[in-house]
């Protein structure tokens, strides 16, 4: 899983901090304004953008709508209804 940084002061995301070695440890800062309020959290693997879960919010809702688009376009009400039961808590290939 690769991992990425969101800055919490300029909101830039899915950069890669800028250290700087001479303050002991050394800081991790955002490239962009030069804060320390940035965290780590996964790289979303459809955009490279920060994400707190597996995928950003933009992809997952992104993709969920698009889907649900898929749904509507080629089944009914009645055959939505039946793959929900037959996919239910399972993950989609
Ligand atoms: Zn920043
Ligand atoms: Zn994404």
């Amino acid at each position: 899983m690769s991992r990425t940084c969101r800055c919490r002061d300029c909101g830039e995301d899915g950069f890669y901090p800028v250290v700087y070695a001479d303050e002991g440890d050394g800081w991790e800062r955002c490239p962009t304004c030069g804060s320390d309020r940035i965290e780590w959290g996964n790289k979303c693997p459809l955009c490279g953008r920060y994400a707190e879960k597996l995928y950003c919010d933009d992809c997952a809702r992104n993709l969920r709508d698009r889907f649900h688009e898929l749904l509507l376009c080629n089944f009914n009400k009645e055959e939505i209804k039946a793959l929900n039961e037959i996919f239910d808590g399972k993950e989609l290939e």
